[in-house]
């Protein structure tokens, strides 16, 4: 199902154009217009769905197999040093854009970027009870 109202679903159903690296029937990968890095890109499904939460296991595999053929070709043709698969679920984890979608970050030495978190310190106890409240 398509949204009326989602930016996402009319781009990666071709009602408003992008700059389309690849499409099948499932998806559209465009590049980010506000990239990162050189070569930013997205997967977007053509189904509408929210997040992470949302999406199907057949498109959660797909996008997956997706991303590893696309990280291989821009590595390639980019000549990037690495990779970053990045992929945001809600507001409070920096989804600005509500439709499902993977974003392909080719990396470079120094290229500026810090998309990495400052680690914490957790004691062995609150590590414990984080632990059981994810496995209980
Ligand atoms: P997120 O913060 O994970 O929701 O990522 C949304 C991404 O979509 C950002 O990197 C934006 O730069 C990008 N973006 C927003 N609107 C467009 C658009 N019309 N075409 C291409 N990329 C877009
Ligand atoms: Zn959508």
């Amino acid at each position: 199902m398509i949204n009326d109202n989602c930016i996402f679903c009319k781009i990666a159903n071709g009602v408003i154009s992008s700059n389309t690296l690849y499409e099948d029937e499932d998806f559209r990968v465009i590049l980010d217009l506000g990239p990162a890095t050189k070569g930013h890109a997205l997967i977007l499904p053509k189904e509408h769905a929210a997040n992470l939460y949302e999406i199907s296991d057949d498109i959660a595999s797909k996008t997956m197999l997706l991303a590893k053929k696309m990280a291989a070709i821009m590595t390639d043709r980019l000549d990037c040093d690495g990779f970053n698969l990045v992929q945001n679920n809600g507001e409070a984890a920096g989804q600005t854009v509500m439709h499902f979608h993977m974003h392909l970050i080719p990396r470079y030495k120094d290229d500026g970027q810090n998309i990495l978190w400052v680690p914490s310190k957790p004691s062995q106890e609150e590590l414990e009870d984080i632990k059981n409240k994810i496995i209980k």
